[in-house]
């Protein structure tokens, strides 16, 4: 195994990639797509089920890990991946975008965020140093800047105000990060859906230096059509001998999307999150599995699906479980979602090692119009 977090850009199809992250915890192929692993564990799969739909990272989230069990205790009992049994890479998020998001009582200075846990009403604090620490803590391999991600709508001269300070704390956390071979820093550009200050954000960014490179502050509730609007030019402002990151991305078209304007990885509580709720998609569209209709129904969600969930039940027995409130049933379901979602990486990548990303985009649409298998 790699000693060195590397990139290794394999083939290009059109502005699509495919490659290879080497980290000393194996190696992730590219386009990759992250499961969420928020509290230490994607909900209701074990990890070797995880990996076996072909996850090759996961993401965890600081904020969630700082409040409880806490950083410390994650470390003083081995790490992260010792903690939850995962050996392959992690990569944690930086605890700004959720501090925003889920806690209480923010005030965010020069120096970083203070806030209450929406867990227990604690108060915390988390800098851009405080940031790098956790992270640290937990052994992430690969590590994101603190930065502030300002909620949408917002005008230009807020969306600047806190790129700029974005900026500040990247160099803070890179200063914080320091120098530690076999993990990786990425920085996240930012600048909303203006095409001058994400120039701006990406320049300050490659001044600094990072192993990787995210596009934050989308799919925060833009919309498709202004999230590809960035993506038509955000990917080609940051360099091409680094993965891109398009962070909380999102429903299937999204992925193919991002994938198709240069982004490598991205990460969203999507599929584990509707398996929950009785939603799957499938090559066929998206299926509500606590519909009547499937009651009777003995045929599989999906008949060319590899997941247990699709070789061993029917969609009779899905939704019974579904509507009886029974475990397996989300634990059926997010197994299935994370198989899909890995297929369509892994059809992704096939597709441009042999040039043929456009054709493979168009049967995966043409795929998801036809719609579900009629009703029997
Ligand atoms: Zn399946």
């Amino acid at each position: 195994m790699a000693e060195k977090f590397a990139f290794s850009l394999k083939r290009t199809d059109g502005r699509a990639r495919t490659g290879v992250i080497s980290t000393p915890r194996g190696e992730i192929r590219t386009p990759a797509f992250m499961p969420v692993g928020t509290a230490a564990t994607v909900k209701a799969m074990m990890p070797e089920s995880v990996a076996e739909t072909g996850a090759d990272i996961l993401l965890g989230n600081t904020y969630h890990l700082m409040l409880r069990p806490t950083a410390e205790r994650i470390a003083a009992l081995g790490g992260l991946h010792r903690f939850m049994n995962w050996s392959k890479p992690i990569l944690t998020d930086s605890g700004g975008f959720q501090v925003m998001s889920l806690a209480g009582l923010r005030k965010l200075t020069e120096e970083g965020v203070t806030f209450k846990s929406h867990i227990d009403g604690s108060r915390h604090k988390l800098t851009p140093e405080r940031s790098m620490e956790i992270q640290r803590l937990l052994g992430s391999d690969i590590v994101m800047c603190f930065d502030e991600c300002p909620a949408l709508p917002a005008d230009d001269a807020e969306v600047a105000r806190a790129m700029r300070l974005s900026m500040r704390w990247a160099e803070r956390s890179k200063e914080a990060f320091g120098d530690r071979p076999g993990h990786a820093l990425f920085g996240i550009q930012q600048g909303g859906v203006t095409e001058e200050l994400r120039a701006e954000s990406a320049e300050a960014l490659q001044a600094i230096g990072f192993d990787g490179y995210a596009v934050g502050g989308l799919a925060v509730g833009e919309g498709q059509e202004a999230m590809f609007g960035v993506l038509d030019y955000a990917p080609g402002q940051l360099p091409s001998d680094k993965p891109r990151y398009l962070m909380g991305v999102g429903k299937p078209d999204d992925i193919v999307g991002a994938v198709k304007r240069g982004i490598d990885m991205m990460d969203c509580v999507l599929p584990s999150r509707s398996g929950r709720t009785g939603q799957a998609f499938t090559r066929h569209g998206v299926v509500n599995i606590k519909n009547a209709r499937h009651a009777d129904d003995p045929r599989p969600l999906d008949e060319a699906c590899r997941c247990p969930a699709c070789r061993n039940y029917s969609r009779a027995y899905l939704h019974h479980v579904f509507r009886a409130g029974e475990m397996i049933s989300g634990m059926l379901l997010t197994w299935h979602n994370l198989t899909y979602f890995q297929d369509i990486m892994q059809g992704m990548r096939d597709a441009i090692s042999e040039g043929r990303f456009d054709a493979w985009e168009r049967e995966f649409h043409a795929g998801r119009a036809e719609g579900d298998i009629a009703p029997l």
